[in-house]
């Protein structure tokens, strides 16, 4: 096993991995910016090591300075967590050359799955299916013969994509050119390549997405599903499994599916097969995440792996300790994805210090954040702050301690998702298992807190602060009245 293990990441995901480097007796060594000189994680991991200035492309993006501290600590792996280096090949084999074991997959499996276009035609010429679409750089002229010939709307996306970033949904023939430029244009500066393709554009799928594991030894075992369908600008806002769209026959061919396309790109390490799934249950493969994801609690809670632990496992070498039927899924996992953001002003990033942060504990309740009192949010990096995960036993119980959680967490100093979260998880539609992608954008409407509830509650607390004041204090405790309870 390794004797001391980087972690080129932030936040969350950052203390994520030093929570399993702990239990597995790892050293660690954490790096961060200047923006981070005082968060959590830092102070919980063995050694820190300043990386550069605040911008990601001045500290958490420098390949050389990452690779130049890590031999210097003399650390023997990195785990790059999701995001930044996390699906860079060049990063992969940075940490190979220098002798140092990187926590992912080879870099010609990130090359041969992390590319949009390179992925669906390996898709296409083993028989997966897929989104209708141009397996190629595709010209203005090109995508318009293609939406002639398949109808409108069409997807533009970017060969490089990640996190929503590079789409654009084209709706008729005159929206193309501008969209086409934007998605171009978007794509080089997010993921230095202009390339853009074209698909189809399907009208409210669900997403859902196999988790796997590969030891690169020839053992590939998947680890069920998660259904993201809750998404804003195809972002993933709130994650789950299983998902109530797949039964077991559907679990299996979904799941051989994704355990097939891990060996067909020589797979290693913990990685997804993303996939959208139309109402008639039809699945097409949509790319692989060569990474851990943001929502791989969810996974953790039904499956009682250590998706982190397991990473660190299969970069030492070992061997898959499971075969495929000894994973057996139980209950239900939710997670919802806490950021910093007012969801009633159209999800507007807020910084600002932490004046006071109390998470929501209990049973079978699991929060990953690196928030602290105190703490800064900057505009430098992702909003989230925080991930709340609920398990229960089945759903309907999974949403109520979800909603029980989300009633605990305050946070003071940022404005939060949690309110819109809570509206959510309480909506009738999504409690009946009706949601698809564009569920958010057509279906849902967060409606800011206040209004008369709000001036009714405050008079009353008013009066009675006057009246409790004016009288003398009550020998015997009162019940508790409708006014107080709602209060608080
Ligand atoms: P996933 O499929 O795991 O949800 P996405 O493709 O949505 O992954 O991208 C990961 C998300 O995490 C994006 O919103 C990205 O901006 C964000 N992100 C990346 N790095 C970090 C980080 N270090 N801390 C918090 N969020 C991050
Ligand atoms: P990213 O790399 O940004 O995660 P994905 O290809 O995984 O890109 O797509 C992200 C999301 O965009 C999906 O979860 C889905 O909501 C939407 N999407 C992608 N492709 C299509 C498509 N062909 N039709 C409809 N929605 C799509
Ligand atoms: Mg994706």
């Amino acid at each position: 096993m390794f004797r001391k293990l980087l972690v080129a990441n932030r936040g969350e995901i950052a203390l994520r991995v030093l929570r399993a480097c702990r239990e597995m007796g790892i050293a660690t060594a954490a790096v961060y910016s200047e923006a981070d000189r005082w968060a959590h994680y830092v102070s919980q991991a063995d050694e820190a090591h300043l990386l550069g200035p605040p911008p990601a492309r001045e500290s958490y993006l420098r390949i050389d300075r990452i690779i130049e501290i890590a031999k210097k600590a003399r650390a023997d792996a990195i785990h790059p967590g999701y995001g930044f280096l996390a699906e860079n090949a060049d990063f992969s084999k940075a940490c190979g050359d220098a002798g140092i074991r990187f926590v992912g997959p080879p870099p010609d499996a990130i090359r041969r799955a992390g590319n949009k276009i390179e992925a669906r035609k390996m898709a296409e010429a083993n028989g997966i299916p897929v989104v209708p679409g141009l397996s190629r750089a595709v010209t203005e002229s090109e995508a318009a013969d293609f939406a002639r010939r398949h109808r409108f709307p069409i997807l533009l996306k970017a060969a490089g994509g990640g996190g929503g970033r590079g789409m654009r949904v084209v709706r008729d023939a005159p929206e193309l050119p501008r969209a086409l430029r934007e998605a171009s244009s978007e794509a080089q500066s997010a993921f230095g390549d202009p390339t853009v393709f074209v698909e189809k554009y399907v009208e409210k799928p669900r997403h859902v997405e196999i988790q796997i594991l590969a030891d690169g030894r020839g053992a590939v075992v998947h680890l069920g599903e998660r259904e993201c369908s809750i998404q804003r600008r195809h972002q993933k806002l709130v994650e789950e499994s299983p998902s109530v769209a797949v039964d077991d026959a559907l679990r299996e061919r979904m799941g051989e599916t994704a355990k097939k396309i891990a060996k067909l790109v020589g797979y290693r390490n913990a990685g997804t097969c993303e996939f959208l799934l139309d109402a008639k249950g039809n699945f097409f493969f949509l790319e692989v995440n060569t990474r851990l994801q943001v929502e791989h609690p969810v996974t953790e809670m039904v499956t009682g792996i250590d998706l982190v632990k397991q990473q660190i496992a299969i970069a030492a070498g070992e061997r898959l300790p499971w075969k495929q039927e000894e994973i057996r899924p139980r209950g239900h996992a939710i997670e919802a994805r806490i950021c910093a953001e007012d969801p009633f002003h159209g999800f507007a990033p807020s910084i600002g210090e932490i004046a006071g942060v109390r998470c929501p504990a209990g049973p079978f309740v699991r929060v990953d954040t690196d928030l602290v009192p105190r703490s800064r949010v900057s505009v430098y990096y992702d909003s989230m702050i925080a991930k709340l995960i609920a398990w229960a036993p089945d759903r309907a119980q999974a949403i109520e301690r979800m909603v029980r959680a989300l009633r605990e967490f305050k946070v003071v100093g940022v404005r939060t998702t949690v309110p819109f979260h809570l509206q959510l998880f309480q909506d009738r539609r999504f409690r009946a298992g009706r949601i698809h992608t564009r569920f958010l954008e057509t279906e849902f409407e967060p409606r800011p807190p206040g209004g008369a509830l709000d001036a009714a509650v405050l008079a009353a607390a008013l009066e009675f602060r006057r009246r409790e004041s004016a009288t003398p204090r009550y020998a015997s405790p009162r019940p508790l009245s409708a006014w107080k309870r709602e209060l608080r």
